[in-house]
């Protein structure tokens, strides 16, 4: 599970910020990745990646402004080009339906997979074996959300060496270990699971605010999560300008990721009147709050480990 940060920007691209798109890389988990906003020229920042548009499996908007979707149309149109064959969901608030139907539709654009388009209100939007992800609405003047991508726990795999050691051979009963039941074997003996299984690998949680102003509800949903994904469009000062304009500061994220018990937070969204050493001072200004903070920059990529 990794962070790719594909745009970093706040409101129009900068030569050294795109505007906002995240990748959240789950290769490894399920062959797939999934997209957090698509501004434009998303598929162009992709290009300087490892990414396959084909293995983008779900996009999640997290609010209909230009910046965050204008980069959806070609997108899904150039994955048609390089052999996307797999569906594909895009997750968002009302809206979304209309402005991709109607652009792919004007443009004559036939997509070669299916394309799911999914409106969504607070709660869970998706839920399968792996992973859940819910939404709550942020504060940001337009319908907004921020997303939680919760991994559920995966089960402690079984211990065969012990297995073996106590002549417990495998068959049926396996599955019944597997559960941590108590088991009684046909010699009659009667054993824990529990016992002969490896401790769970706890689930990790990365957590997406979207554009809003310092919200409770966003603080609730990075509770205790590996990696909180902030934005910070402003700075410290500019504390009046990220209100009147339904943003956040560095700092307000910083005491967001504290309050929320989060692990790290990664500040992005960044106001293009902040560039080179103003640039750095933002991180600065989080670190004074939440140590553990850094500041996105286009094509970062951030590991979550596990634990
Ligand atoms: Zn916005």
């Amino acid at each position: 599970m990794e962070l790719l940060f594909l745009g970093t920007g706040a409101g129009i691209p900068a030569k050294s910020r795109n505007v906002t798109s995240i990748a959240l890389k789950l290769l490894e988990e399920r062959q797939s990745v999934w997209l957090f906003d698509c501004g434009e020229a998303t598929q162009h920042q992709i290009l300087h990646t490892s990414i396959k548009p084909r293995k983008i499996e779900k996009i999640f908007i997290t609010h209909m402004h230009g910046d965050h979707v204008y980069g959806l149309p070609g997108l899904l149109g150039s994955r048609s080009f390089q052999g996307g064959e797999d569906e594909l969901t895009v997750y968002g608030p009302k809206g979304i339906k209309a402005f991709i139907e109607t652009s792919l539709a004007v443009t004559k654009t036939h997509l070669t997979y299916p394309l799911v388009i999914q409106e969504i209100e607070e709660g869970a939007v998706f839920e399968d074996d792996q992973f859940i992800v819910t939404a709550v609405s942020a504060i940001h003047g337009v319908e907004a959300f921020g997303y939680r991508v919760q991994e559920k726990d995966v089960p402690g795999s079984l211990k065969a060496a012990l297995l073996k050691e106590m002549n417990i051979p495998p068959g049926p009963v396996y599955s019944k270990i597997k559960k941590g039941e108590i088991v009684t074997l046909e010699d009659g003996r009667t054993i824990n699971g529990e016992d002969f299984l490896e401790p769970p690998k706890k689930g990790r949680a990365v957590v997406f605010s979207g554009d809003t102003r310092v919200s409770d509800k966003i603080k609730e949903l990075a509770r205790d999560c590996d990696v909180l994904v902030h934005e910070a469009t402003f700075a410290k000062d500019d504390v009046k300008l990220a209100f009147d304009y339904f943003h956040s500061t560095t700092e307000q994220a910083a005491v967001t990721a504290k309050e929320a018990g989060a692990k790290q937070l990664i500040l992005t969204h960044i106001s293009a009147r902040y560039q080179g050493e103003a640039s750095s001072e933002l991180q600065k200004e989080a670190a004074a709050v939440f140590p553990n903070s850094i500041t996105a920059y286009d094509f970062l990529e951030v590991q979550v480990p596990r634990g």
